[in-house]
């Protein structure tokens, strides 16, 4: 999975310039906050922003009224090294604990028209990373962890 090095405030970017005009659309205010010293992770870009477009979709979906998108990113501590940190934070008033522990099973959804492949897809790809993610309940919403190692062992 080593196939290049991954600027993640780069990636993040990317992905915020395709999803500008829907989240506006949207009524979603998008706040970006971005460390300085992000580490560089070595993997897969087009899967890291494939996990980053999941995230955000079901951040929208969790707000059709509107509301706010926060995306952070900064330098954190995995397993003892240097790692990025990203988070997804929405205010789409969150996920009942009751369902907390299914939501990265494959085919498990609230949506009427959902796949509930969306998450199973960004938590493989996490794994696939050596990384980890995390969700917890904010005050107004649903936050997403995602922890990926500076280095890679298989690199
Ligand atoms: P789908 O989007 O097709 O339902 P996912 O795997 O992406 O499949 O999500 C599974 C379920 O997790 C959703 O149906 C929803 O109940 C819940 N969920 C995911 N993200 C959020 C979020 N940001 N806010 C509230 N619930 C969420």
């Amino acid at each position: 999975l080593c196939i290049s090095e991954c600027d993640i405030i780069k990636m993040l970017d990317e992905v915020l310039i395709l999803e500008d005009d829907s989240l506006r659309k949207g009524n979603i205010r998008l706040v970006r906050e971005f460390g300085e010293d992000v580490p560089p992770v070595q993997g897969d870009v087009q899967k890291l922003r494939q996990a980053v477009i999941n995230l955000i979709d079901n951040a929208r979906q969790a707000m059709p009224e509107g509301g706010s998108l926060v995306v952070r990113a900064y330098s954190t501590v995995l397993r003892g090294d240097r790692a990025a940190a990203v988070e997804i934070e929405d205010t789409g008033g969150g996920i009942p604990v009751t369902i907390l522990r299914n939501i990265f099973n494959p085919f498990f959804t609230t949506r009427k028209q959902g796949t509930g492949l969306g998450l199973s897809i960004v938590h493989r790809i996490l794994e696939h990373h050596r990384g980890e993610i995390e969700v917890q309940n904010t005050e107004l919403g649903a936050r997403f962890v995602l922890r990926l190692p500076h280095t890679s062992p298989s690199c």
